[in-house]
């Protein structure tokens, strides 16, 4: 095996496209048991973690072209609300959801389709990387495959293992041998998770009845718990969601409230409320994810180094430069990771 990819996120599943189709033999080990990662959508159609693109994000357009995936823009017409203790405001138009796209059926197909084009096998679902050693004395006919990557189920041998999570959660969870450089670990662990410290809380309906009163169903709050919400309901309007973030434990009853508050009383009785706290993952986010907060750290370059003779790369969307946090930030950091072990192998 030339390439292990931990985490089959959109950086891990574009990297191990374009290294498949340069000729490396390439495997991705998932933990969870399913693709996608931060990108997750649930029935029906409603994203849980990214939710938009913006029209100059262009890795990320041009996976949509190759997968085919139909686009829609955000809903942004009409008037947002405004809340601040004791008091909400109805302004003038909507800057909040500007220019904004979304994915017919979620943000997930992206990861589906970049998963689909991936011969048979590549993926391997619901293997956990426990360790990874770049210092064990292989036999002979394994001599030029220097790394040994440790599961809950098996071990694989490669030449080259690219860390496609977040640096402070892969260090959190991956044992590494020999130790890590200091430098790399004093960065990685400080390195915040983007969204890894948010509950994505959504509210679904039978329709979006907010537009009808001309609202955009998008607020700002300084009360909470949600702080920022936006209308989420599919292209056609055939069920209605609004879905909003919040950094705090949220309860049902709490959001039910403040949605009726914003809204009115149709948003307090919703036909069922999601809730998704990614502080909670421990395939996304390390204990004390709501410490990490030094953003500058994205995209540094001792994130984007190689390490052990240039077989350990680090390629998730906290280490791009370009658009670090967005999924065309990990989409970058696939690109800008594979040309590096294509080098490197050729
Ligand atoms: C609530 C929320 C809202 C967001 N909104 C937007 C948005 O609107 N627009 C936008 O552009 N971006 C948004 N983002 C960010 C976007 O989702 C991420 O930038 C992108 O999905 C990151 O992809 P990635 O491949 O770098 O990492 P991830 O998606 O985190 O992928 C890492 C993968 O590695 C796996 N993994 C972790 N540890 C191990 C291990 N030890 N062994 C095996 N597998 C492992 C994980 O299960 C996961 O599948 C949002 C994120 C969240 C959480």
């Amino acid at each position: 095996m030339d390439v292990v990819v931990v985490g089959a996120g959109a950086s891990g599943l574009r990297l191990a496209g374009s290294l498949i189709q340069a000729g490396i033999s390439t495997v991705v080990l998932e933990g969870r048991d399913r693709v996608g990662g931060r990108l997750f959508s649930v029935d029906p159609g409603v994203d849980l973690g990214a939710t938009w693109f913006w029209h100059n994000e262009h890795d990320v357009r041009e996976v949509i072209a190759e997968c085919g995936l139909e686009v829609f823009p955000q809903y942004a017409a009409g008037n947002m609300m405004f809340q601040v203790p004791g008091n909400v405001q109805e302004l003038d138009g909507n800057p909040l959801d500007q220019q904004a796209f979304r994915i017919v059926g979620g943000m997930a197909s992206l990861a589906h389709g970049l998963a689909a084009m991936l011969p048979e096998g590549t993926v391997q679902l619901s293997t956990c990387v426990l360790s990874i050693d770049f210092a064990h004395d292989f036999a002979h006919e394994f001599a030029h495959e220097h790394v040994s990557v440790t599961t809950n189920s098996d071990t694989y041998r490669a030449k080259h293992v690219v860390i496609s999570v977040p640096p402070a959660t892969a260090l959190s969870n991956i044992v590494f041998t020999p130790d890590l450089p200091n430098e790399l670990v004093s960065v990685a662990v400080r390195t915040p998770v983007w969204m890894g410290a948010v509950t994505k809380v959504v509210a679904l309906y039978e329709s979006p009845f907010w537009r009808e009163q001309g609202l955009s169903g998008s607020a700002m709050s300084h009360v909470g718990p949600l702080r920022e919400i936006h209308d989420i309901s599919d292209r056609n309007a055939s069920f209605g969601a609004l879905f909003g973030f919040s950094r705090e434990r949220v309860s049902e009853i709490s959001v039910k409230s403040q949605l009726a508050a914003l809204f009115g009383p149709r948003a307090g009785m919703p036909n069922s409320i999601i809730l998704e706290d990614w502080s909670e993952s421990p395939l996304t986010s390390p204990p004390g994810v709501f410490q990490l907060n030094d953003y500058q750290l994205f995209g540094s370059q001792v994130l984007r180094n190689a390490y052990f003779d240039g077989r350990l790369h680090f390629a998730s969307t906290e280490t791009a430069i370009d658009s670090p946090g967005h999924v065309q930030g990990a989409l970058a950091a696939a690109r800008a990771t594979a040309a590096n072990v294509v080098a490197s192998l050729r």
